[in-house]
Formats: structure tokens, sequence, C-alpha cells
């Protein structure tokens, strides 16, 4: 298995530091407001790399925390005249419901830094004891020149960094580039007791911190969004390798940025739209494939043209399993007399699946790996009718199913559930076979027409019935 490895800049083999593991720390989002679509995607591509990973018999150890003290925070909570924790607290839960509707898998653990403090102050405690931080009127920096790989992650030098700054040089600090660990209590802010007086921690150190905390003091996977490469995943690697003595991460995977007209989606240039929002128009699994179409170090231009494309593909994969399990719970046949020709589509569905994996095995190639899916769906589809045996038919539907798992796609989402009970449709498209066979023809059109009143529309095809959405 190949992935990208951001600081090496090449392909690497997956080696993980335990046999049969993987410990991956994963940034989350600052909760100041609902996610939108391009924080959605480190959420969505980093569990499927998570998912594919327990696909191929790893055990996965996955940390996501939550950044829930930050100006922006504090910002919105003056503004409401509420606490920050008001504030964190809801949008945490907003976050939550999200990803869940989105089918991300909960992380084995996900730290808030409000209940990190202690650690926090510990790890700043010993970087100024090793002279790699100091302290001036309450406030900590970090001295990057103290670490003589700093820069490595984004390929940045110390020396053009200083030059090329254009940040007003703050008299406190020694060098321009050196950032803070923890800084002092303004008026109005929430603030902790330290060493240094009352105050807060900088962003980086919750990280470096956290991933100690939760996976150890060397980890597998370190993922984020690339705009974190600089400054903060670079600051995390001076901060970790500096107070562990240790290489921090040994692969370092970023997700490119969903654009809208070529220009990253942010809520700062508000040219976003939260996730909460495109799920009133489509089901939440649609942005979830739309997000896996592409690779995830390529950049998405986000349309609604673009997701209504996604939503018609995606339904031919929902229509093709919708199908089998309409033919497994209506057929009768054990077995048929085509073992031979079922054999052969077994067979070249292993290939497909077989390229599938080798997609998957090349740096998580979804887009491609969702191609091998639609070759498998396209065999499908040509050859299962209702005279295909039950057995054949389940076979198919697991593996199949294997596939769009490893991906998330396919699960019920809540706003289908709210809509309509899968089972009871199926049950009526059963009762109306049952009824053509016996020629009872007013009990089908009524059984067809019930089901057009509430949106469902049934076409008899080859391959049995499917049914639709209107
Ligand atoms: P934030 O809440 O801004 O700290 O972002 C949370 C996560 O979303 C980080 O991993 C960011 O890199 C990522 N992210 C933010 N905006 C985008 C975007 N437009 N496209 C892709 N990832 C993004
Ligand atoms: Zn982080």
């Amino acid at each position: 298995m190949k992935l990208y490895n951001t600081l090496t800049r090449q392909k690497e083999e997956f080696i993980p530091l335990e046999e049969n593991k993987v410990k991956m720390y994963v940034c989350g989002p600052t909760v100041y407001d609902y996610i939108h679509i391009g924080n959605a995607r480190p959420y969505i591509v980093f569990d499927t790399i998570r998912r594919y990973f327990e696909y191929k018999g790893y055990s996965v150890d996955y940390v996501q925390n939550f950044t829930d003290i930050d100006d922006k925070i504090i910002n919105k909570a003056n503004s409401e005249g509420v606490s920050m924790e008001v504030i964190s607290n809801r949008y945490i839960d907003e976050a939550l419901k999200d990803a869940k509707a989105l089918n991300v898998k909960e992380p084995t653990y996900a730290p808030r830094v409000t209940q990190e403090i202690k650690e926090i102050i510990e790890m700043i405690k010993t970087l100024i004891e090793q002279k790699n931080a100091y302290e001036v009127d309450g406030t900590v920096f970090f001295d990057t020149t103290s670490f003589k790989d700093y820069g490595k992650l984004s390929g940045k030098k110390l020396d053009e960094l200083e030059i090329g700054s254009r940040i007003k040089l703050d008299e406190a600090k020694k060098n321009e580039t050196d950032f803070v660990l923890w800084k002092p209590k303004k008026e109005g802010e929430p603030a902790w007791q330290s060493p240094w007086g009352e105050g807060r921690p900088g962003w980086h150190i919750e990280c470096s911190v956290m991933a100690k905390k939760y996976l150890g003091e060397e980890i597998d996977i370190h993922a984020g969004g690339e705009d974190l490469i600089f400054p903060h995943h670079e600051n995390e690697i001076a901060q970790s390798e500096c107070c562990n003595h240790k290489p921090f991460a040994k692969y370092w995977i970023h997700n490119g940025f969903i654009n809208i007209d070529n220009e990253k989606m942010s809520k700062s240039k508000g040219n976003f739209f939260t996730v909460r929002d495109i799920a009133k128009e489509v089901p939440y699994d649609v942005i979830r494939f739309f997000i896996l179409c592409g690779h995830y170090r390529a950049p998405i231009n986000f349309s609604r043209e673009a997701v209504e494309a996604s939503k018609k593909s995606l339904d031919r994969i929902k229509n093709c399993v919708k199908n089998l399990n309409h033919l497994i719970n209506s057929t009768l046949i054990e077995k048929t007399t085509d073992e031979e020709k079922n054999c052969d589509i077994l067979e070249n569905i292993k290939k497909y699946k077989h390229n599938f994996e080798q997609e998957m095995d090349n740096d998580f190639n979804t887009s491609n790996a969702i191609t091998c899916i639609f070759e498998i769906v396209r065999l499908i589809n040509s050859n299962v009718s209702e005279k295909s045996s039950k057995k054949f038919l389940q076979t198919l539907l697991d593996e199949i199913m294997s596939l769009c798992n490893v991906l998330g796609i396919l699960y019920e989402t809540e706003q289908e559930n709210n809509n309509i009970d899968e089972k009871e449709i199926e049950e009526l498209i059963v009762k109306r076979q049952e009824a053509k066979k016996n020629k009872d023809y007013k009990l089908a059109d009524e059984i067809r027409d019930s089901l057009k009143e509430k949106g469902i529309i049934l076409r008899d095809t080859s391959a049995g019935v499917v049914w639709s959405k209107e």
C-alpha cells in the first residue's frame, strides 16, 4: 500500500510502527459555526482512509480533536453575550450530527483543548526547561532556531522566512518565526492558571499534546487540510520532536481544497456553503459521494451542477443494490442451471474488486475505485433477473456492499428514513409481483399507484422491478 507523504514529497510504501496497527491523528475543526463543505472534506477522506485500513485488516486508533479555544469562538460568545463553552458545545454537537449523517465513523478519541490544559502546561514546561521555549511577560514563545529541522515539512527555510515575513516584528520575540505556546489573559477572555500567570494556550501546542496523550510519542499518520502544512503542522513537528526526542509522525497526508470559482471555500471569505444547507437539497450520502469522486489531494470545484451529477451517479449504484435486495426477497429459486455462467460473472467481479484494491493501494485513489464499482454495477445489471438464484444474488450483493462500505457510501440517511421505509416498499413490490402472477392486475395497479403517491416510481425491467424516488 502506497501513500503520498508530504514530508518526503513522494509516494511511499506504508509500513506501520506496530504490526497490523495504525495510529492516526487528524486535526479537527474550530467550533464557532456549522461545518462547511470544505471542512467536511477532511472528515470524509480521512474516514475513508481509516475504513480502507480496517478493510485491509489493520486496527486503527483514530484521534480527531475539537479546537474549543480560539479568538473566533470568544468573539462569537461576546457578540451573543454567552460563555465560550455555550458556543463550543453548541457547534461540537452540530459537527457531530453532520459527521454522523455523513457516515463518518466515531473517532477512537475526540479530545477538546479545554480538557487538556494540564498536559499542555506540562509540555510547555518541558520545552522551556530544554531551552526550546522562553517566556516574556507572561507569553511563552517557541524558539524556532532551537530546532534544526524547522521547515522540513513545508520546505521553507528559516532565513527565508525571516526575510520574507511582512508581519511587524513583535518586540518580545527573539526571532520573527517564533510562535506562541501560551498567551496571557486579556480582559473578558477565559483563562487558566499556569506557571507564567493566567492565560490560555496558543493553537499549535494542543495537537502535539493530544497526539502524545492518546496515541504516543510516535505516530503513523498525521492528517489535515493542506492549509495546515504551514505553520500549524510545521510547528507541531518542532514542538513534538523537541519535547520527545523522537520523530513525530511517519507519514503526513493532506487533502486538497474545495474551491468555489477557483478560490478556497472559507468562512472568512464568506464563499461557503454549510453541510447543513446542502443537505436540504441533496441527501448527505450524495455529499460524501461527491467528495470521494475526486482524488483526495486534487482540488475540487464545488458547484450545484456537480453535486446534482453526483446524485445521478450514486443513484445508479443505489438502484443496482435495491434491485438485488428486491430479487433476493422475492425469488424462490435456490439453485440455477446456470452455474457455469454465474462462475464467470463472479470471476469478473473478483477482477474488478482486485482493481478497486489496487486503486486504493495507490494513494487512496477513490475516484478510480468508484469507476471499478460502476463496472461491477454494469455487470450485475446485465446478468441478474427473476430467474437468478438466491445464493448467486446474495454473493453479488455481499461483494458490491463490501466495496461500498470501504467508501462509506450506501447507507440509510436520516432524511430517507423520515420520508419512507425501504422495507415497506420492498414488501409492497413483492405483493404486487404476486398479484401479477395471479393475474390480479387491479391489485397490482393499486399498489403501483399507492407507491407513486408516496413519490416512489416502479419500473419493470428485464432484471426485475426497480424502484426510485421521483
Ligand atoms: P478549520 O475549522 O478552519 O480549522 O478547518 C478544519 C479542517 O478543514 C482543517 O483540516 C482544514 O484544513 C480543512 N479545510 C478548511 N477549509 C477547507 C477547504 N475549503 N477545502 C478543504 N479542506 C478545508
Ligand atoms: Zn492540529
